[in-house]
């Protein structure tokens, strides 16, 4: 599958079929109202299957697992995967885990952002503002896509204090 870069809120789409259940295995959550169970960074969840499928997934909330539910990676995970990593699945490669769940966290940041600017198309940016935000959406979509090392290269310079900052700048337009 070729990665293309959202270019607006209906491809911030999740394709699960695509990724390989990096939400379940990357992040670390806390037993409490949201799950059911407290589940390590880098480890897949104790529901999740062989085949990258949910075993609770058709009633997650009566399991315990209402943030499993509300969960919307923003099409985060298939493009990790298959644009980033080739389509390669860490089941059969756990080395690569720990480097995809980085780029993961660290893309996952980056479609946040794209739907907030694809969202703020709506607002009436004055002309400085529109530009801002358009410049922001050409750094967020490369035109040679993104790889894992120029995400990293990314957060640290500081792309992810730019999108903050310049997303404060539209608050005007929100009449508030
Ligand atoms: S409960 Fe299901 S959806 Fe939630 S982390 Fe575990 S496998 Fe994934």
């Amino acid at each position: 599958m070729d990665y293309a870069p959202p270019r607006n809120l209906a491809e911030l789409s999740a394709d699960c079929a695509a990724c390989a259940a990096l939400c379940c295995v990357a992040p670390a959550f806390d037993k409490g109202e949201d799950f059911a169970i407290a589940k390590l960074p880098l480890t897949p969840c104790m529901h999740l299957q062989d085949n990258n499928l949910c075993r609770l997934h058709a009633d997650l909330e009566d399991h315990g697992y209402p943030g499993c539910a509300r969960f919307d990676c923003l099409g985060t995970g298939q493009h990790v995967v298959q644009g980033l990593y080739g389509g390669a699945d860490w089941r059969g490669n756990p080395a690569l885990l720990a480097d995809m769940a980085e780029s993961y966290r660290r893309m996952q940041r980056i479609h946040e952002a794209l739907q907030m600017l694809f969202l703020a198309e709506r607002l009436p940016l004055d002309e400085e503002q529109e530009i801002a935000r358009l410049t922001l959406l050409r750094k967020l979509r490369p035109v040679d896509g993104w790889t894992p090392d120029s995400l990293a290269e990314a957060e640290a310079s500081g792309l992810f204090t730019r999108v903050r900052e310049t997303l404060a700048t539209f608050r005007s337009a929100l009449g508030g």
